[in-house]
């Protein structure tokens, strides 16, 4: 919860404590709503609050109370739910199948899960299990992808679509699963790429750099992926090509940041066909933003997704071209809602600038920012957090919330605003939960100040078990050498 007026619902809520009396029940929904707990616009459909105001998750029938996993297993813990990731898989899926139907659009649609969002197994898997094609980012995520092919854990028919920069090692691996029988398609970036793929016998993509500018979290000026429009127009016959692809941010804010760059593409598309007539993919790359802002207001995926077939099938209608298959390849917009990062306030303090309170308090975590949720330093990333127990407090706490490295980088704000959450006074052992931290956070995980990274859980068909340790300082100080 990341509220910027400040002290309005903390003070709402204190009236209500002394109208407790004439209005015995909370009002209906009342501490769901302060919370922000069971909407889909916000993803916490499957969250919510116990009898005994404790966090819950629900899967189907099952669900878990997340206060009595903790108690059993300690902080600093990530929760992993598998189902969320099926959940969206399959409903991304069907609404860009239905919209295809219902709008006319005859191109078929894929869904590649961008790998680089997540790499953890427990995270690619469920998602392949509901029809996810791959993007991978580097020559070791293709390497992740040969590990499953071994292991047989891949249909043939799955599609590898291969961005990033090609090392030798990368085109080696991805001509390796090609003799294999693989559909891996690399996306050429510069010249160097396409001279070294010439003789590659199976289909290959480009990525040109739009120039158009959207709003979005990563919205470089000047950005390093890609052929610029002109070189890609001067390229002339590419063989084998048959996907163009682009990728304009993460997190794009507005639903025109989708819009403007399909008709910008879909011109260079019907351009590039003169020439190679096997071109017949438009891959729109990823950017589907997550309700990281609960006072925000985001698009729904499903008012997205109709938007995004509608626009295609206007521009290649208007161009007179073919309508091509459809690729995204949104990694956060799938997996971030399927993980929580519980820590615990190990203390509190009062905040003190030129000798004066600002009437909020530090609360110290048992884990970092810095290290955990790099995001929250990197680029101001906003963050949903709740109470994992007490949720039915009235009294609440303006907080900024500190991390236990002993770096003045290490907190979070909320971008100077606060995170309410119950005093300590009342709630002397106090847990929070951090939702949507399934994205990127893990792979840009680090070690300052050698603390320990969380423990990982994964919570499925109703049971929970551990998938990584805490891990131990032998561990830790076995990654720097003693
Ligand atoms: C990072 C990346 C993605 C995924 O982006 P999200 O914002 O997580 O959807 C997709 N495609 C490419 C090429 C990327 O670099």
């Amino acid at each position: 919860m990341t509220t910027s007026a400040p002290v309005a619902p903390v003070s709402r809520r204190r009236r209500s404590v002394t109208s407790k009396s004439k209005q015995a029940k909370p009002k209906k929904n009342g501490f769901k709503k302060f919370w922000k707990l069971g909407f889909a616009e916000f993803n916490t459909d499957h969250f919510d609050i116990s009898p005994d105001g404790e966090l819950l998750v629900r899967e189907g029938h099952f669900q878990y109370n997340i206060y009595d996993i903790i108690k059993k297993y300690g902080t600093s813990t990530e929760i992993v739910f598998p189902t969320i990731i099926e959940n969206r898989v399959r409903d991304l899926i069907e609404t860009f199948n239905a919209y295809c139907k219902i709008l006319g659009y005859k191109g078929k649609f894929y869904y590649h899960y961008a790998m680089k969002a997540n790499q953890n197994k427990e995270f690619v898997l469920p998602a392949i299990t509901e029809g996810a094609n791959l993007d991978v980012a580097s020559a070791n995520e293709l390497f992740l992808v040969k590990r499953m092919l071994e292991q047989d854990k891949f249909h043939s028919k799955i599609r590898v679509v291969c961005n990033g920069p090609k090392t030798e090692r990368y085109v080696q691996l991805i001509e390796e699963l090609r003799a294999k029988g693989l559909t891996v398609v690399p996306i050429i970036e510069n010249q160097a790429e396409l001279d070294r793929l010439k003789k590659f016998k199976g289909e290959v993509g480009i990525r040109v750099n739009l120039d158009i500018r959207v709003a979005a979290h990563w919205d470089k000026r000047f950005n390093q992926f890609g052929f610029t429009e002109s070189e890609v127009l001067r390229l002339g016959k590419i063989r084998n090509l048959s996907i163009l692809h682009y990728h304009i941010s993460t997190h794009i804010e507005t639903i025109e940041g989708f819009v403007k760059p399909i008709k910008r593409a879909a011109e260079l598309y019907a351009k590039l066909r003169e020439k190679n007539p096997g071109l017949d993919t438009l891959d729109i790359g990823g950017g589907a933003g997550v309700p990281f802002e609960k006072k925000k207001r985001l698009y729904t995926g499903k008012s997205l997704i109709s938007q995004i077939v509608r626009s295609a099938k206007k521009h290649f209608d208007r161009l007179g071209v073919k309508h091509p298959n459809l690729i995204v390849e949104w990694g956060s917009y799938v997996v971030a809602p399927a993980q929580i990062t519980i820590y615990k306030i190990t203390a509190e303090k009062t905040i003190t600038g030129n000798g004066k309170s600002n009437g909020k308090k530090w609360y110290v975590i048992d884990g970092s920012f810095m290290n955990d949720l790099l995001d929250t330093w990197a680029i101001h990333q906003r963050w949903h957090i709740v109470p994992v127990n007490y949720l039915h407090t009235r009294r609440l706490q303006p907080a900024w919330l500190a991390g236990s490295s002993c770096d003045a980088d290490d907190r979070y704000t909320a971008g100077g605003t606060y995170v309410p959450l119950p005093r300590l006074e009342d709630c002397p052992e106090l847990y929070i939960a951090v939702f949507d931290t399934g994205a990127y956070q893990d792979a840009l995980a680090s070690h300052h100040c050698l603390l320990s990274s969380p423990a990982k859980l994964l919570a499925t068909n109703g049971e929970v078990k551990i998938i990584r340790r805490r891990e131990t300082p032998e561990e830790v100080g076995k990654l720097f050498g003693w």
